[in-house]
């Protein structure tokens, strides 16, 4: 671990500065921490003085209430890569096998765009995506057909329930669908790093969803070369706000504001039912497979069937992105309150049509839908 170098911590920063959606009132001790051994002191500081503690990395998934949090928020700015591989000599095992691993600070996308360009496979349809690596595993970070869950090796933390730094094993981490061990226990690890496991190549792993090898003009199951299907994928994502862009006001979100709902038997024919008494005996209700014989419906399906289009808007403060029916926008000058108003007004609709719960997927603070 590297030397601890205390930074002054900062009160009453605001955090719309640190968030994607530009919203989220002051913190009442703000410190940004370089080093790791910086991170668990500080963890250790605020737990030993009994005070809440918000992680910060990119605030590309955060909701923080206007009031702001009345703890202290620790930025999380440290960095680091280090490549292991096969015929490094360090017995790594599998050939063709190279461990990538970065502190938790690191860009995700800057890390997974040096991946596509050192050869390496596993991270390259996660092209475009905001936020730290250090948050990855929280929610599982996934799109277009991969998820961090497939290439994480191990998770270094600190445990702030046993007070001490453990390396959690994928297999630990609880992965599933937008959801890990770290999301179900909030609060509990603070990730200092992660390692993955790349497979060494020209060729992207197996391009799984549809979109995408329609855009590559290739069958599902086909590879491509890495750098063809991290351009796709920039591109798809680009057409529908995915990719931060200061100039792009549709861009001023938290991504995708609900997860898809996931259905079993049951629940898959009380949806067409109400989707036909809805919208006539024809409606098909689109679905993609999840485990265990489940499906995944598109949340944004329900919700523009629900009556809620791209643009979408009951108040000055919020609207439905104008490419993306799935991201909630802060035009300027929006409040945290009138996002969730909006969000509040879209989930009791899609309940209303099609009895659907619908769950947000970026964490809140301070705040409740
Ligand atoms: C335009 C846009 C597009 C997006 N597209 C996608 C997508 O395609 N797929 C997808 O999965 N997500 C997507 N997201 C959501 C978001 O980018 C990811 O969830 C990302 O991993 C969040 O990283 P962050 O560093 O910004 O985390 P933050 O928003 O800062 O934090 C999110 C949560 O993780 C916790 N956390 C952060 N760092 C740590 C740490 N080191 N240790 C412990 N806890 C930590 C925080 O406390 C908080 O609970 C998108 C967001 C935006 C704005």
């Amino acid at each position: 671990m590297t030397a601890v170098r205390p930074h002054a911590a900062r009160p009453g920063v605001a955090l719309a500065a640190y968030t994607t959606l530009g919203l989220g009132g002051p913190a009442r001790r703000f410190v940004a921490a370089e080093a790791s051994g910086e991170v668990v002191a500080e963890v250790r500081a605020a737990d030993e003085r009994g005070e809440p503690l918000l992680v910060l990395g990119g605030g590309s998934n955060l909701v923080v209430a206007d009031e702001g949090f009345d703890g202290t928020v620790i930025r999380i700015a440290t960095r680091g890569v280090r490549l292991v591989g096969d015929g490094d000599g360090d017995g790594d095992g599998e050939a063709g096998t190279v461990t990538v691993t970065a502190a938790a600070g690191e860009d995700w996308d800057a890390l997974a765009r040096r991946c596509v360009a050192d050869g390496l496979a596993g991270t390259e349809c996660l092209a475009g995506i905001p936020g730290l690596v250090g948050a990855t595993p929280i929610q599982n970070v996934g799109a277009y057909g991969q998820e961090v869950a497939e290439t994480i090796g191990t998770v270094s933390c600190y445990d702030r329930a046993r007070r001490e730094i453990v390396a959690l094993a994928a297999a630990d981490c609880g992965f599933g669908y937008r959801t890990s061990r770290f999301k179900r226990d909030p609060g509990r690890f603070v990730v200092l790093g992660v390692s993955f496991r790349l497979t060494r190549g020209r060729m992207s792993t197996p391009i799984r969803y549809a979109e995408l090898a329609r855009s590559l003009g290739v069958g599902a199951g086909e590879r491509v070369p890495l750098a063809d299907a991290r351009a796709a994928v920039l591109a798809l994502r680009r057409g529908k706000g995915m990719v931060l862009d200061p100039a792009d006001p549709e861009t001023r979100s938290a991504g995708s504001f609900f997860t898809n709902p996931v259905l079993g038997p049951a629940g898959l024919a009380a949806l067409e039912h109400a989707a036909r008494a809805r919208l006539g005996p024809d409606a098909a209700v689109p679905r993609f497979p999840a485990d265990d014989g489940q499906v995944k419906v598109p949340a944004a399906w329900l919700i523009e069937r629900a009556g809620f289009g791209k643009g979408y808007a009951s108040s000055a403060g919020a609207r439905i992105s104008a490419k993306h029916t799935l991201a909630l926008v802060n035009p300027g000058g929006g409040s945290t309150k009138d996002l969730l108003a909006l969000a509040a007004e879209i989930r009791d609709g899609v309940r209303a049509a099609f009895g659907i719960e619908l769950t947000p997927e970026p964490v809140l603070v301070g705040v409740r839908l």
